[in-house]
């Protein structure tokens, strides 16, 4: 069966606390929402939530929020935080098109994109979540000296990625091809669901840290 397809689980989404329903009314009232003014970091993308959840254990000052498409994925995240609940975390379900409606101006300090879909046909560049696109959705809300971390085994997408930073305006700060080789990058390293599965293959894992221009 596709994860895609488990029956039931968009109702169960609707009923969670742990989902976040009409994001977009929540637009500038994040700190609101937690119950404090820790700094605000999420994952858009984030799949069964694996990384996230643990990131946001091992950083209780911090408060995180998942952002998944799929229903029948989302649900696998929700069903870690059952096992182990933290108050620091929570999710949108939602296409990341429409990210800017969700957080407004320096609300953001962080964003993770680990193992984004590629879009391999060039006509889709615009979907991918690194691309000059969605860097400009980021823009405008990514605090002035936030970060974008970005890890993936796909190394066309991970070129092409590098390849949109002049363009839109931002640098690198870090970058490597080999994350679990590289002495300084590595450390504190959280592997993702994709991570465990295309290192485990042998496959080098990329990432970079960016910032603004
Ligand atoms: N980040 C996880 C990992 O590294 O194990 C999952 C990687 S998986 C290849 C990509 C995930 O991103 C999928 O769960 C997919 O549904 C989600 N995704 C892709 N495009 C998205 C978008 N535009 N908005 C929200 N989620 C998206």
């Amino acid at each position: 069966m596709r994860l895609r397809n488990i029956s039931g689980a968009r109702d169960m989404i609707a009923e969670s606390s742990l989902v976040v329903h009409e994001p977009e009314k929540v637009k500038g009232k994040w700190k609101e929402i937690f119950k404090n003014d820790h700094p605000l970091r999420i994952e858009i993308g984030m799949g069964k939530g694996k990384f996230i959840h643990e990131l946001a254990e091992k950083t209780p000052e911090v408060n995180y929020i998942g952002i998944e498409k799929y229903s029948s994925v989302l649900l696998r995240a929700l069903q870690k935080m059952e096992e182990n609940p933290l108050p620091n975390l929570l999710f949108i379900r939602m296409d990341a098109e429409d990210i800017g409606e969700v957080f407004d101006r320096e609300e953001v300090d962080r964003i993770y994109l680990n193992f984004s879909d590629p879009w391999p046909k060039d006509r889709h560049a615009k979907r991918r979540l690194p691309s000059r696109a969605f860097l400009e959705r980021y823009d405008r809300f990514l605090k002035k000296e936030g970060v974008l971390e970005f890890k993936t085994d796909n190394r066309e997408l991970f070129d092409f990625a590098l390849g949109e930073l002049p363009e839109a305006g931002w640098k690198a700060l870090q970058v490597t091809y080999d994350l679990h080789n590289d002495g300084e990058m590595k450390e504190g390293n959280i592997m993702t669901e994709y991570e465990e599965k295309f290192s485990s293959k042998g496959n080098p894992i990329c990432k970079y840290i960016i910032k603004r221009a």
